[in-house]
């Protein structure tokens, strides 16, 4: 019950003249004056006991249809009263049925301030006797019996006085029946800082034991393979930010225990190299990795980018999907099982059971919303001891977001472009506008540029979806003419051989135009494309459009994304398209995208639920979180065993709370 927090409180602190009652202004007033008159009027089901409370501004009604008798009974005319209650009108006058009733006594007026907790409740809740009112008394009750050692601390004082928080039956207390609002914010606060202090505690609790019960493979040294193709066959020079991020994998695969990291960054931030570095650090070392991609398309397209970088060296780099010919499969299978095939990139079929590695040391996760928490599981059966982790996000989130959500893995984050990048121009343009645009993307074919249209992908209905593209691609043919210009058209009906050809023609920069659905939507790279037209943008999710966009300002040329809707649009989709407009920041976005549709909802997070809390709103109480994550940090650091005596609180209440979430893990 006492964490059955209410909602809101009513505000019985203001008494309002009677004569100033605003005519149909239906609120809950609290006003106070002298019952002049008493009786019992009407008949049967209108039978009603009427008093008239004067204030020498003007007489309001007093109304009871129920427990007449003993109301009656116990006003007395002449007497000074507070009444609180939801003003109503009759007749043009203002009256309250059934109020709250306070006696005043004497000519003394009261100041104490007051609010009075209103409490969620339910109809059926209402029919056994609990509405928000019984609540109320049952929660006042029960405080009533309490004092402050019945109710433990879980927070240790050091932080309660470093925060100046209210102890923890304070808290309660004060939530409930709070003298002030001051006294309810602090309350508030303390118990929002709890919240999220308590979980933090406990992920970072899950990672120090994950750090010290896994053992992972060592792997000892860069190696001569990494060495060459860092000096030799890297195509251009690291961003400080990826150096950093490399140190940090390494720092943990040769540590001696399993890595478990997540590796966040903006789209076009340059995730890709830094997973084949560390894979080709893995084979120098004598381990076997895999890399997964969401995508055949993808899939093909790091095989092809890592085999293009490690042609002069002698690594064995395989692809594997679904599409792959059974000879060769059955040759790849083979390979990874002597341990010849050294790097496996592909997609889901990477982890299938059969597929059974000599030595796999590490697996890389691209883009990893699209895997479902089962499928990461089964890398944990390929060899004795777990592989080394890693987790690549496709689309950000921000930064304390992500360390309350994965707070159990380890973070890093790469948090600068390449150099050289243009910014992409977002506009956005109204269906009628079509001409335009194309003769726009005429103009940037002209200066060798390619373009993407992309149509949505309406899950619902494949075939709609089917005939959306196919219309549009006539209507693009008709602005497109065959005979000058070649387009390449993707989508999810065709056969992974023909959407890799067609792929390849747009990469290899045979075709001018690439029209798809958002089966491009993660992860492929052609620098030279320089526009990007999303049609029927109001269809798409924030994120998505965010990773469309992506596609496109990858090298240095000048890139547009063109927002193509029809001319009426939700309020929602305006906000996403002008946010879209506005900024190429993808960890804002993110952010814009929470606050649009709330945490529950933060790809990637969705199926955990962690950032649902019950007081704490992670988007509003960014500082308090930022207190909790550091207090829980430092709790973390200096005595993971919570063994000292500052801690018992703490870890009296995580033990008696064990079982009661669940908490899933990303990885
Ligand atoms: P993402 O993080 O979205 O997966 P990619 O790894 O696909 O991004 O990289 C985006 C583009 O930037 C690619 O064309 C890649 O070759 C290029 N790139 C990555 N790192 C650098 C760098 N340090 N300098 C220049 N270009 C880079
Ligand atoms: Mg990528």
């Amino acid at each position: 019950m006492l964490e059955y927090f209410p909602f809101r409180y009513l505000d019985k602190r203001n008494i309002t003249q009677i004569g100033g009652i605003q005519y149909n202004v239906a609120d809950y007033l609290q006003v106070e004056g002298k019952l002049i008159s008493l009786e019992v009027v009407g008949e049967k089901r209108g039978r009603r006991l009427v008093g008239i409370l004067s204030d020498g501004s003007g007489e309001m009604e007093l109304v009871w249809f129920q427990g007449i008798g003993w109301v009656e009974n116990t006003l007395k005319i002449g007497g000074r009263y507070k009444a609180f209650g939801k003003v109503s009108f009759f007749q043009n006058s203002p009256q309250i049925t059934h109020p709250e009733l306070d006696l005043v006594e004497g000519d003394r007026k009261e100041v104490k301030a007051f609010f009075d907790p209103v409490y969620p409740s339910t109809e059926k809740l209402k029919g056994r006797g609990l509405g928000g009112r019984q609540i109320a008394k049952l929660t006042a009750t029960l405080l009533g019996l309490l004092s402050e050692k019945d109710v433990d601390e879980n927070i240790p004082q050091e932080f309660i006085d470093r925060y100046k928080l209210l102890n923890r039956f304070e808290a309660f207390r004060k939530i409930h029946f709070p003298g002030s609002i001051d006294d309810s914010n602090a309350a508030i606060r303390r118990l929002k800082f709890e919240e999220l202090f308590i979980a933090q505690v406990r992920m970072g609790l899950r990672r120090v034991k994950r750090h010290r019960a896994s053992r992972g493979y060592t792997f000892t040294e860069v190696g001569d393979l990494f060495n060459i193709f860092y000096k030799d066959h890297l195509p251009f020079e690291l961003t400080e930010a990826q150096k950093r991020v490399i140190r940090e994998i390494r720092k943990d695969i040769g540590s001696g225990r399993q890595m478990n990291r997540l590796l966040q960054g903006d789209v076009g931030s340059g995730k890709t190299i830094v997973a084949l570095s560390v894979m080709v650090i893995a084979a120098g070392n004598g381990f076997q990795s895999c890399l997964m991609s969401p995508t055949e398309i993808l899939a093909v397209q790091h095989h092809q980018s890592l085999s293009r970088m490690l042609k002069a060296l002698p690594v064995n780099v395989k692809i594997l999907t679904g599409s792959t010919r059974a000879r060769e499969r059955k040759k790849i299978l083979e390979g990874c099982e002597s341990g010849e095939v050294q790097i496996l990139i592909g997609t889901h079929a990477v982890i299938e059971d059969r597929v059974v590695f000599k030595n796999l040391g590490l697996a890389i996760v691209d883009e990893q919303h699209r895997f479902g928490v089962a499928q990461r599981a089964k890398l944990w059966k390929k060899n004795e001891l777990p592989p080394h982790v890693l987790v690549m996000t496709a689309t950000p989130i921000p930064r304390t977001l992500a360390l309350t959500a994965y707070g159990d893995l380890d973070y890093s984050v790469i948090d600068e472009l390449p150099p050289g990048r243009t910014p992409i121009v977002t506009v956005h343009k109204k269906e009628y506008g079509r001409p335009q645009v194309m003769d726009f993307i005429k103009q940037e074919i002209l200066k060798g540029r390619q373009a993407y249209i992309i149509y949505p992908l309406i899950e619902e209905s494949p075939k709609l979806d089917f005939e959306n593209l196919m219309k549009g691609y006539e209507e693009v043919k008709a602005f497109f003419p065959e005979a000058n210009y070649t387009i390449s058209m993707v989508h999810g009906r065709q056969k992974a051989e023909q959407k890799n050809t067609n792929m390849e023609r747009f990469v290899k920069g045979e075709a001018n135009l690439l029209v798809s659905t958002t089966v491009i939507e993660v992860g492929v790279d052609v620098p030279n494309a320089s526009v990007m037209l999303i049609e029927s943008a109001e269809k798409f999710g924030l994120p998505q459009l965010h990773q469309l966009r992506g596609r496109v300002g990858r090298g240095s040329v000048k890139s547009y994304c063109i927002l193509s809707t029809r001319v009426n649009i939700s309020r929602e989709a305006k906000l996403r398209i002008g946010i879209m407009c506005e900024t190429n920041d993808g960890f804002k976005i993110a952010e814009k995208d929470l606050e649009i549709r709330g945490p529950g909802d933060v790809e990637g997070t969705r199926q955990s639920g962690l950032l649902n809390f019950k007081i704490a709103n992670i988007l509003e109480d960014k500082a308090i979180l930022e207190e909790a994550r550091i207090s829980a940090e430092s709790v973390i650091e200096i005595d993971p065993e919570l063994a000292g005596e500052q801690n018992q609180g703490l870890k009296t209440f995580l033990e008696s709370q064990r079982g009661k979430t669940k908490w899933s893990r990303i990885s």
